[in-house]
């Protein structure tokens, strides 16, 4: 199957030679805008693109009438999983957060790495419910993941801080900061939680 593939893909070749330098040129174009677009480390959005998309999707929402809802997410004591096993394995824990965040979200979520340990979340056309459901069980789905990184038992949980945009006319940062304090409350309230900006009175 391998050699009939490659065989299709060298008629693919044939017919429109013509095309590839111009091909190869956009993908090689695709990787560099990809190299100032994702993380790094964990190749998730990185902060400006994040952000700049966060924006973009936040003015489209509103222009549809849709809600929707921001999420901040913290690891737990993480400073503690670098002392007691390594800043090496502490990158591998980042990482392996951001594939169980990829995994939980949809498509249609915006997922970034704000910076450190902190990743941020947007989520078009979703209610604050809805939103809570999700981040419940992205808790609970890292809380139970099998942890164990190059033979080491690491155990870890994040902390979730939401807000909606429901309603008012609230821009991104007014959302980041409601979520930010949402988190604030989640780590206060015993951490490995979700806590939603309407919840705090
Ligand atoms: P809390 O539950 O209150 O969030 O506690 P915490 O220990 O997670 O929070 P704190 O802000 O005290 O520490 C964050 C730690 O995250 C400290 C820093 O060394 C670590 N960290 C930040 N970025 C990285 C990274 O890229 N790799 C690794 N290995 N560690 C990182
Ligand atoms: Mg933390
Ligand atoms: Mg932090």
């Amino acid at each position: 199957s391998t050699r009939k593939e490659s065989s299709a893909a060298s008629d693919v070749y044939k017919r429109q030679g013509f095309m590839l330098p111009l091909l190869s040129f956009s993908h090689t174009e695709n990787q560099l805008m990809r190299l100032a677009e994702l993380d790094d480390l964990t190749q998730l959005l990185n902060r400006r693109e994040f952000l700049k998309r966060a924006n973009l999707t936040l003015l489209h929402s509103r222009h549809q009438q849709h809600s929707v809802v921001v999420l901040m997410i913290d690891l737990d004591h993480f400073k503690q999983i670098n002392d007691k096993w390594g800043h090496a394995i502490g990158d591998l824990a980042l990482k392996k957060v951001a594939d169980l965040l990829k995994v939980g979200l949809r498509t249609s979520d915006l997922i970034g790495r704000l910076g450190g340990e902190e990743f941020a979340v947007l989520m078009p056309n979703t209610s604050a419910e809805q939103a809570a459901l999700i981040g419940q069980r992205l808790c609970e789905r890292i809380a139970h993941h099998a942890w164990e990184i190059e033979a080491r038992p690491v155990k870890l949980t994040v902390s979730v801080g939401g807000s909606s945009s429901i309603g008012a006319l609230r821009d991104l940062k007014e959302l980041l900061a409601d979520a930010d304090n949402a988190l604030y409350q989640a780590k206060a309230d015993g951490r490995n939680r979700i806590v939603f900006g309407s919840q705090l009175s």
